[in-house]
């Protein structure tokens, strides 16, 4: 996150907080609260997710996003789709209207349209500043060879803007959501962690709420949500759970990324092996916002 971007990132997740929070002092699920902080980050531009995602090779925008209940376990998750504003308003849909969990491409699409959603133009969710962005990209990997779409881990240049959402309520069920537009330049069809169950995204009332960001092709590989969920389940405290994530992320697969994670007892954690993540939270005696977490 460059320094010229900070401030857009802590408003964009105070913003999300806020309407995450509203629906809980009225007393809502957790599951509609993610839903709406996450929404709002999709709508802010900021974020690589909804308008202003990040750009395939092709120069599109294709969304995936999950949402999961932790008192239930249903989830809903939809991948690779161009047309709609909000992807985890669908994902929202599969979980409480589908008995399926996961859909993809048109078919998740048709799906949204036929309970409700709105779909838009793909040019809809594309800003300047992104094809600008892709175009420098591409012509430097053709300049320099650059490996297309395969970053090195330690090029902390390439930013990954996934937004994520954890939240508990007051009947004690926790819920997590995830969306994005992925990696930068990717090939068109490619999938991230971020809508895998367990992967960029988790949520039992046994065990933890989790949502990563991240470059997903490592994170996939350890199932990273699933795995850090696991860790609280043994009875470690998310803080801990969340920080031991990132050194397996990073030993194991010399990944990078970012985690938040939060347990149905309100104990949380956030961590990031990046040099900047922005988050915020907000319990019922403190709350904070930033775009370093410091333990
Ligand atoms: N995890 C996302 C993906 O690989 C990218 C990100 O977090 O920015 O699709």
């Amino acid at each position: 996150m460059p320094d010229d971007m900070v401030e857009a990132h802590i408003r964009g997740v105070r913003n999300a907080l806020a309407a995450g929070w509203r629906v809980l002092a009225r007393g809502g699920a957790a599951l509609d609260a993610i839903e709406e902080a996450v929404a709002v980050m999709e709508d802010d531009d900021t974020f690589d997710a909804g308008r202003g995602s990040f750009l395939n090779r092709d120069g599109r925008v294709q969304l995936d996003a999950l949402i999961m209940d932790g008192a239930t376990l249903r989830a809903g998750g939809v991948g690779c789709v161009e047309r709609l504003r909000n992807p985890v308003r669908a994902a929202r849909k599969i979980l409480s209207e589908s008995p399926h969990v996961y859909f993809v491409g048109e078919g998740a699409e048709n799906f949204a349209a036929q309970h409700g959603i709105p779909l838009c133009a793909n040019e809809d969710l594309i800003v300047a500043r992104e094809v600008q962005r892709l175009r420098q990209y591409q012509a430097e990997a053709n300049s320099h060879g650059k490996e297309l779409f395969a970053p090195s881990s330690d090029d902390v240049t390439i930013s990954h803007d996934t937004v994520g959402a954890v939240a508990l309520d007051r009947n004690g069920n926790i819920a997590a959501a995830t969306s994005t537009g992925g990696t930068l330049n990717k090939a068109p069809g490619r999938l991230g962690d971020s809508s895998l169950i367990g992967c960029g995204c988790y949520a039992d009332n046994d065990s933890a709420a989790v949502s990563t960001t991240g470059w997903g092709e490592p994170i996939m590989k350890l199932v990273l949500a699933k795995w850090t969920a696991d860790r609280v389940a043994a009875g470690n405290l998310p803080d801990w759970a969340a920080q031991e994530a990132m050194n397996y992320l990073k030993q194991r697969v010399s990944g990078h990324g970012g985690i938040i994670v939060l347990n149905a007892q309100g104990q949380f954690g956030i961590a990031h092996n990046t040099p900047r993540m922005a988050w915020a939270f907000k319990t019922a005696e403190k709350e904070g916002a930033g775009v370093k977490r410091e333990r």
